[in-house]
């Protein structure tokens, strides 16, 4: 089987819809973060019948500040979103970079759109609504108030105990995050996180409630629309953004933190604690961070790259922060998220029905060294930042934007992928993936 031949056979390529469940192939997501609701939709595009289950009750507006490269929002323009999430959206045109004592290191433009297309970044909540929104009004079913306890796999399909029923599919998708149980079944044993080393205080609040437009300190945040600064000092990045026209506005601080608790967006974080890591640092900084109302610590663990991301029977991927979980500093923890779910939707169209495991095999070769990559960048970036000298000046502290990360688009890559990927399994077997040629890098987040 070519890709092109089964592109024809269903008359769906790249950037088309085919017909409501024309593919053949049912695929059971679980999980309705980004990961899970991008697969959900790219499946539905490519004519797969979608179910998705979502522990959560309903939907609710949680998170700050979350960030989607060019990479992923060609997609999302493809989806016609732009006009929905680009006004919620912060606008800024450069990233002002100082040492921790306030002289400024690098004004970086931050072009947008960059290599053809837009990336977005705003509150996590505004845009997963949308995201939502957007899934539920193509239709497809979203089963919330579920919570799937069990995995499993026979030769001829997979499924899943949720709120003790079995359901079942052809595929199934564990869009299930960091903490996820689809991951069991997939390796065979409960992966534990690693502390990092480092957490970060985080804080999203309306800058006038909060006066950040009335202290002279703070007021150049919002004073001339969205802005977007950081200063980094030794194991220390601290980044702060307005949003909305200077309405909003998002701080991140990453520190070291050697306490041992659980990752969560809702662990509360102490003020105090958080002030003396700034203390002796630019004014500006104390006085940034002292105007969020509440904070959130977020501990970040560390994960070793799993040894596969599917099952032994290839009917179950992992997607997301289930398979990979990223750092901050990568700026792609979403959007690998999301094109893991755009490639699995386009490789099992192109397989179908009859070739389940064969696509979600080559899914994992097409994705495996890219996302490593991907991640190994977000670490190279945190050294670059936390170990700069005081004087480091210009590309030496510059967030890299390779085109290879953001140029990317993974609907028409899994087009010119799949059939080498499918090909070199049917001929060689299928082989557990390899870690990219890249540094070795140290354990810490
Ligand atoms: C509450 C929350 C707030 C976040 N806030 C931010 C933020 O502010 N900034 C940021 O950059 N990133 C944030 N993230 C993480 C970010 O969304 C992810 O890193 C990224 O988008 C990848 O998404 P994902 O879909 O793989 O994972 P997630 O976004 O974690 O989604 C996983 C989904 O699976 C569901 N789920 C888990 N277990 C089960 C189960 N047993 N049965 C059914 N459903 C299940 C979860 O409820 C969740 O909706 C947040 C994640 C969460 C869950």
């Amino acid at each position: 089987m070519t890709s092109q031949a089964s592109a024809s056979q269903s008359g769906v390529g790249f950037g088309q819809i085919a017909p409501p469940n024309s593919s053949g192939v049912s695929i059971l997501i679980v999980g309705a973060g980004f990961a899970g609701l991008s697969c959900a939709i790219e499946s539905k595009r490519k004519g797969h019948k979608v179910l998705v289950l979502e522990k959560f009750e309903e939907l609710k507006v949680l998170g700050d500040i979350i960030s989607f490269g060019s990479n992923v929002g060609r997609i999302f323009e493809r989806w016609g979103l732009h006009d929905k999430f680009w006004p919620v959206c912060t606008h800024v045109d450069k990233l002002t970079l100082h040492n921790s004592q306030g002289d400024i290191l690098v004004e970086q433009k931050m072009e947008n759109p960059l290599y053809g297309a837009y990336s977005y970044n705003g509150h996590r909540g505004d845009l997963h609504s949308m995201l939502f929104d957007y899934a539920q009004s193509l239709g497809i079913e979203i089963r919330l108030g579920q919570d799937v306890s069990e995995y499993w796999e026979t030769d001829s399909e997979a499924g899943v105990i949720s709120n003790g029923e079995r359901i079942s599919a052809d595929a199934v998708v564990g869009a299930d995050g960091v903490r996820s149980r689809a991951r069991k079944l997939v390796l065979g044993y409960e992966d534990k996180p690693k502390s990092s080393g480092y957490a970060i205080y985080r804080a999203w609040f309306d800058c006038e409630e909060q006066g950040v437009d009335k202290d002279p300190l703070t007021k150049f945040m919002c004073e001339n629309g969205d802005t977007f600064h950081g200063w980094i000092g030794p194991d220390v990045h601290f980044l702060v953004n307005t949003s909305g026209g200077g309405r909003k506005m998002s701080s991140v601080i990453t520190h070291k933190d050697e306490a041992d608790i659980e990752e969560s967006w809702s662990f509360p974080g102490k003020m105090e604690d958080c002030l003396k890591i700034v203390a002796g640092w630019d004014p500006r900084c104390a006085a940034l961070l002292s105007k969020a109302p509440s904070l959130v610590d977020w501990k970040l663990v560390y994960r070793d790259p799993l040894p596969t991301w599917i099952s032994k029977g290839a009917r179950l991927a992992l997607i997301g922060d289930a398979a990979h979980p990223f750092l901050p500093t990568s700026i792609q923890g979403a959007s690998q998220a999301v094109e893991d779910g755009i490639t699995l939707a386009v490789v099992l169209q192109l397989a179908g029905k009859q070739n389940v495991p064969l696509a979600v095999r080559a899914w994992e070769k097409i994705r495996y060294q890219r996302v490593r990559m991907a991640q190994v960048l977000g670490e190279t970036n945190r050294d670059m930042w936390h170990k700069a000298k005081p004087d480091a000046k210009g590309e030496s502290v510059s967030l890299p934007r390779p085109e290879w990360l953001l140029g990317h688009d993974a609907e028409k890559h899994a087009y010119e992928a799949y059939e080498g990927a499918a090909k070199d399994i049917l001929e060689t077997g299928y082989k557990l993936p390899t870690l990219p040629p890249v540094p070795a890098v140290s354990v810490a987040a």
